[in-house]
């Protein structure tokens, strides 16, 4: 059958999902991803019906780094049978200040999107190593990038730049904002559910190990708690949110910091891991007696509804707040707290039908709609790469 690879690599992790094609119809066959690189790397994949198709672990020193990743479960993609790959999509961090929607990749694209690696360092080079690998292995098979800022891109330019001289904005220095391809999946859901709702002033809360906000008018990206990197806004499983930036320099200049260790504590040792002492999963938070576990929840349910203040701000009030990402679809008792602390915006939560995890959460009072949308990026890159292939001649 026809089939569409998609590909999300990341510096532990080398995610990927097999869609078939049918008549235009999208259907996920396969789910995997080898993660634990360079630690306890194990490759694991399901196929439809969730049934386990291979669980496989390896001695750290047989998967070093993404490169080794990708060799190992190549090999094991291509020992399945009855696919034929018409394209690869990838999941790219980083499209720059240039690129507003998915993009079929050349040799001139990738090294357009190698420039960007200064502004997603973290991210950027592993994302494009794989369609770096597959453009000398398959040059036929063609290669769709998909953004995580493009979904943001023609937000205003208000909500564009920081307050330092426009130099900086020229040079790339801008507010992107990213978690896009789910942004934009649950903003179409939401369009497909309720057409009205859509159409007015949306906040999608995207609470996963990384986490933000986006305000939307007419399913459009207004602002974004997320700006220049992934680091901003919301607390996440190892990253602080929002952050004074003389904080940094204190760390630097005053305790010797390197930038190295700055970004190791930034990126991996803050947000509720930090916060907690214990770690950067919400289930064990939850799960946990610990004083400081029930205080990390509590600050990440603050600064949730703190941000939502302040994106009801950018779009002039709120018709629905939607949750989606492993919290927000997962975690009936963290959607009731953020919704307790918006009783000044009218939002009025159904108990039942948000333990249920119902679409709809809210009373038929509530002046906010309150959802519970389940988000898919994966599918949402496969549709983009299936409609550029079938509009490339
Ligand atoms: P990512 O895709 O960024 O890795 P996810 O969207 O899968 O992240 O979200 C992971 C987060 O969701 C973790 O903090 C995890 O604890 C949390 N989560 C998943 N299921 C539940 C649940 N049933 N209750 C509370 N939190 C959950």
């Amino acid at each position: 059958m026809d089939a569409i690879l998609v590909v999300n690599a990341g510096s532990s992790s080398l995610k990927f999902q097999i869609f078939s094609v049918f008549q235009g119809t999208l259907t996920r066959q396969v789910r995997g991803q080898l993660d634990g690189i360079g630690q306890r790397p194990r490759l694991r994949a399901s196929d439809a019906k969730g049934s386990p198709l291979i669980e496989m672990t390896f001695q750290r020193e047989e998967v070093p780094d993404l490169p080794a990743a990708i060799d190992r479960t190549r090999n094991w993609l291509r020992s399945l049978e009855g696919f034929s790959l018409l394209a690869i999509g990838h999941r790219v961090v980083h499209g720059g200040p240039d690129y507003a929607a998915p993009t079929v990749i050349d040799h001139a694209l990738l090294d357009k999107l190698a420039t960007y690696a200064e502004l997603a360092p973290l991210h950027q080079p592993n994302n494009l190593l794989p369609i770096r690998l597959a453009m000398d292995i398959n040059p036929d098979v063609p290669q769709i990038a998909c953004f995580d800022t493009a979904f943001h891109r023609n937000h205003p330019q208000l909500a564009d730049c920081y307050a330092l001289p426009l130099a900086f904005h020229a040079e790339g220095i801008r507010r992107y904002g990213f978690h896009g391809l789910s942004y934009e999946f649950v903003a179409g859901r939401l369009r497909e559910l309720m057409p009205e709702r859509a159409a007015g002033r949306v906040i999608i809360a995207h609470l996963g190990s990384g986490a933000s906000m986006c305000a939307l008018l007419n399913g459009r990206s207004m602002e974004s708690t997320m700006g220049f990197t992934a680091l901003d806004g919301l607390p996440m499983g190892t990253r602080p949110g929002q952050l004074d930036p003389g904080v940094v320099l204190h760390l630097i200049m005053q305790k010797g910091m390197s930038a190295e260790a700055v970004s190791k504590l930034l990126y991996h040792e803050a947000g509720l891991k930090g916060l907690s002492g214990i770690s950067n999963d919400m289930r064990d938070l939850l799960a946990s007696k610990d004083p400081r576990a029930a205080f990390a929840i509590d600050h990440f349910v603050y600064r949730c509804a703190l941000n939502i203040g302040l994106l009801a701000a950018a779009v002039g009030g709120l018709d629905a707040l939607v949750f989606t990402a492993g919290i927000g679809e997962n975690a009936p008792e963290l959607r009731e707290r953020i919704v307790r602390r918006m009783a000044w915006l009218g939002a009025e939560l159904d108990p039942e039908a948000n333990q249920a995890g119902s679409l709809l959460i809210s009373t038929p009072a509530s002046q906010v709609g309150l959802y519970v949308v389940p988000t898919d990026e994966e599918l949402m890159i496969a549709g983009h790469t299936l409609r550029l292939i079938t509009a490339t001649p």
